[in-house]
């Protein structure tokens, strides 16, 4: 398929049928491999594109867009770009949704005289890079997922690798919302779906547009991707499903076709039930700003607030752990307990920040020996990461033991003898490059000595010939040069070139000084170069033997580099305990939330010390079940109610709290829906936005539910925002998912209506963020307490915020005498007032005009109309219905 658009391209470019020169068929048949990919093609020093490759990616990369024959009446077009800055174009391309093949000289140009063999080494997608020039980031996952849908029902698989960690894991959905929900946990890099399977695409394209159609692997890669899976033993207790497996087929596949090397580093897969984690709906996690701020960076977020770890691996990690929160109290109670034993020792934890500055990115470190792209430096980076191990492991040991910390320090033993190994092997300082040779440590290999000591002597030789030769010829100032074509040569300056003897053979002639060779120096000079060769080859052999060691140990460190992951995420999380005044939250599998004194985690890292004002939050199956929350604009409604969901999101994660108290019900989901912002990217109006939350939430409803509302009912008119907005209130209220457990609210409103809603209902109860007027101002006090606010303070918060003194004064008229009854839009029942400019165009289902038509439909007796009368009778309401509303 590839081929045929390959060569369908060099149509499309040339315009007729070219004669292929060798290069030009090679280049095609290596571009039919790379697909769409595309490809950099290694000429020299440079990586060139061609035809429509050269096309796309010229303005892109900024590089001139040229052409191979200039005076062949259907130029080439092709562009290039420098081998050793070749990362920065990858990432740039990538950047715009392209992927990259690499396509290098696989052959020794000096033993292939006619075209040297070239080859496809990599394919670099957005899931596949390896370096940070590449684009890869340190503090996120590089998540490739794959979405298989399961033969029978709705279900979906999702399998997941990283190939910059090894980490795979799999696990199912049980329908598409859930699988997109998972997808939007996991934040992949790309994704795979199933060719022509448009609703999965689609579904994964609301998460990120890097998006490849894969099916199952051809006979050839199945063959290498089945035998490696067979080495992970994918039974056992929790077995993995049918669709989980092929989609961890489809992913070693696609690793395979884009690395184009084996899976040696890549862990056994993990599989894991959607259910064992608190749930969060991609909306109410962005509503929290569990990892992304608004503007979709980090800061302002959850994760930005808590990230005092010392590495990446560590700030990835405590990443996870936020978007994983647990649902087992046993494990959450484990990181508490190991948490609260580093609290008591603060000297420890700062000499262990220490020593993890040192280990640095040890997990993705590990995984480039695996993808076998870790040369000398990195090696010595393992070495000193190991030593820093073994001091964390005896620091980590003085801890209060937990069955956490001990299962972390048996993981975390470096393998014995590795780094001494590697210590003894490696030179103090190394060359990037192992080709550039003074890898090995003087002492470590006879042999590397000895051809050290021969191209020293060496070079001691040429110092003495030098001298000699000084003396017997009379130049002073003859010298042993050295050029990289020439080698080694006598330079002798044009006054003295009638001193040179006959023995003297002439090599070159410049403008002002000749060359010279003699038989010793050329000899010297093999000896030397005999010399440096065999050492080179010596070290590699060395090195080589040294990466297979550390080869040998890959699953050690890699289970080692995880609970040290672990262990910086738990160092971490208590330092910011500690500094900020944290609860060990209780977690119970009742029923009843008692925050005392909680604060919001980013809110208050973010005011001036000391002034966040603490909340109290109590709610309960039996009289506390949903608290509405009024208060004017800016009280603080939003700010309480993202803190409530943060601290039960936290305790489940294993984190302390902010909070003097924290008695928190074991949660198996939040939702939250919050008044601000347009969805226009999906195109569709606020109101329906809010409507379709408020649906999803309502069809979704535990008894371990927490469901925290923010202004739901205002993108429409005041009658049915309300009418809206209190029948959500009664169902959340009323409804019992299953007998005797009740979901648990929040709903902040600005409508005033629903204080009345307590008197209603039996566990209904009303909260305020209290304010308090000072002459014509409003003074915030943002302490959260029982009983309504008294009324809106619109007008002064208009004030406060700048709104002209007139039209606030004629505000205040307006609204006295709205009060008394009179004034504009009265007869209307305050409909004029109620409705906001711009929500003209909303249906108005409850309003006045719509009465009669109201009352029409309740008039009809479906059972009596025939199904055509049925709907005659629909059509004329909608005209009229149509008519009343002006459209
Ligand atoms: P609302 O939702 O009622 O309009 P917000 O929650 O958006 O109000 O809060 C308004 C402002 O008050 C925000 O800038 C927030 O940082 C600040 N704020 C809210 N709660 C507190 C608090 N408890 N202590 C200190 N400042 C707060």
């Amino acid at each position: 398929m590839a081929g045929a658009q390959a060569s369908k391209k060099v149509r499309a470019g040339g315009g007729r049928e070219r004669k292929l020169t060798p290069m030009l068929a090679q280049y095609l048949r290596v571009k039919e491999e790379a697909g769409d990919a595309i490809l950099f093609f290694r000429l020299g020093d440079f990586y060139e594109m061609f035809f429509e490759d050269a096309e796309r990616a010229a303005p892109i990369l900024e590089v001139a867009l040229t052409s191979r024959n200039k005076d062949d009446p259907d130029p080439i077009p092709m562009c290039g770009v420098p081998h050793h800055a070749v990362e920065s174009y990858i990432s740039k391309l990538l950047q715009a949704d392209l992927k990259v093949a690499l396509c290098d000289q696989v052959g020794d140009p000096a033993k292939s005289p006619g075209l040297v063999e070239r080859d496809l080494v990599r394919i670099i997608t957005p899931a596949t890079v390896l370096d940070e020039g590449e684009g890869l980031q340190s503090a996120r996952a590089s998540h490739l997922c794959v979405l298989v849908p399961e033969e029978k029902g709705g279900g979906v698989a999702i399998a997941t690798v990283d190939i910059t960690t090894g980490a795979m894991r799999a696990c199912r959905a049980a329908d598409r919302a859930l699988a997109s929900e998972e997808l939007a946990r996991i934040a992949p890099r790309e994704v795979l779906v199933p060719p022509g399977d448009s609703e999965l695409r689609a579904l994964a394209e609301e998460i990120l547009p890097a998006v490849a159609e894969r099916g199952a692997p051809d006979a050839a890669r199945a063959k290498l991707v089945d035998a490696a899976l067979a080495g992970f033993s994918l039974d056992g207790e929790r077995g993995f499903a049918p669709a989980e497996r092929e989609g961890l087929r489809r992913a070693l596949a696609y690793v395979a076709e884009t690395l184009r090397g084996g899976f040696d580093h890549l862990r056994p897969p993990a599989r894991y039930e959607i259910a064992d984690h608190l749930q969060l709906d991609l909306r109410s996690r962005r509503n929290l700003a569990l990892v992304e701020g608004i503007d979709g960076r980090p800061h302002g977020s959850l994760w930005w607030a808590l990230n005092e770890t010392s590495t990446a691996m560590g700030a990835r990690r405590l990443r996870d752990w936020l978007v994983y929160p647990l649902q087992d109290p046993a494990r959450i109670e484990e990181r508490l307990g190991t948490i609260e034993s580093l609290i008591e020792s603060p000297g420890l934890r700062r000499d262990l920040g220490g020593e993890f500055s040192a280990v640095g990115d040890f997990e993705r470190l590990v995984a480039r020996f695996g993808v076998g792209r870790a040369g000398p430096r990195e090696a010595a980076r393992l070495g000193r990461a190991l030593r820093a191990t073994e001091a964390i492991a005896r620091l980590a040991g003085e801890v209060a033991p937990t069955d956490l910390m001990t299962h972390i320090l048996q993981a975390a033993v470096a393998p014995p003898d590795l780094v001494e190994q590697i210590e003894a092997t490696l030179a103090d300082s190394l060359p990037v490059q192992l080709a550039d040779g003074g890898v090995v440590r003087a002492g470590a290999d006879e042999e590397v000595d000895r051809l050290r000591g021969l191209a020293e002597d060496a070079e001691r030789l040429l110092a003495e010939l030098e001298a000699r030769e000084r003396k017997a010829t009379g130049i002073s100032s003859l010298k042993i040069k050295h050029h990289r074509a020439l080698g080694y040569f006598f330079d002798v300056t044009k006054p003295n070139l009638g001193l040179v003897p006959e023995r003297f053979v002439r090599r070159q002639s410049l403008t002002s000084s000749e060359r010279f060779a003699t038989p010793e120096l050329t000899e010297l000079e093999q000896q030397l170069a005999t010399a440096d060769a065999r050492c080179r080859e010596r070290e590699a052999e060395i090195f080589a033997a040294l990466l297979e060691e550390i080869g040998s140990h890959e699953a050690g460190l890699a289970a080692q580099a995880n609970a040290l992951a672990d262990l910086d995420v738990l160092v971490a999380l208590a330092e910011v305990a500690h500094q900020r005044n944290y609860v060990r939250p209780e977690i119970h599998r009742g029923s009843a939330m008692e925050i005392r004194e909680g604060r919001h985690p980013v809110v208050e890292r973010t005011s001036a010390a000391g002034s966040f004002v603490a909340n109290d939050a109590l709610l309960d199956d039996s009289e506390r079940q949903l608290v509405i929350l009024t208060g004017p604009n800016m009280a603080g409604k939003s700010t309480y109610l993202r803190q409530v969901a943060l601290i039960t999101l936290m305790a489940h994660a294993g984190s302390f709290v902010p909070a003097a108290q924290a008695r928190i019900p074991l949660t198996d989901r939040i939702w939250t829906r919050v008044g601000a912002g347009d969805d226009l990217v999906a195109g569709d109006s606020t109101f329906m936005v809010e409507m379709k939350e408020t649906a999803a939430i309502l069809g979704n409803l535990t008894g371990r539910t927490l469901v925290v509302l923010d202004e739901i009912g205002r993108g429409t008119s005041t009658y049915d925002g309300i009418a809206i907005a209190w029948a959500v209130a009664e169902y959340l209220h009323d409804f019992e998912p299953t007998p005797g457990t009740r979901t648990k609210t929040i709903f902040a409103t600005h409508f005033h209506e629903l204080v009345a809603l307590a008197e209603e209902r039996p566990r209904v109860v009303n909260a305020s963020v209290s304010v308090r007027e000072w002459k014509d101002d409003v003074l915030f006090l943002r302490k959260v307490v029982d009983g309504p606010a008294s009324r809106s303070y619109g007008i002064a918060v208009a004030r406060l915020a700048g709104v002209p003194e007139g039209v606030v004064a004629r505000s205040r008229e307006l609204l006295r005498q709205l009060e008394a009854g009179e004034g504009p839009g009265h007869e209307e029942g305050g409909q004029a007032f109620g409705r906001k400019p711009g929500n003209t165009r909303q249906i108005e289902l409850f309003a006045p005009q719509g009465e009669s038509l109201r009352s029409e439909l309740a008039g009809l007796d479906v059972n009596s109309l025939t199904p055509l009368e049925a709907l005659t009778r629909l059509a004329e309401l909608v005209a009229r219905a149509k008519e009343e509303s002006g459209g």
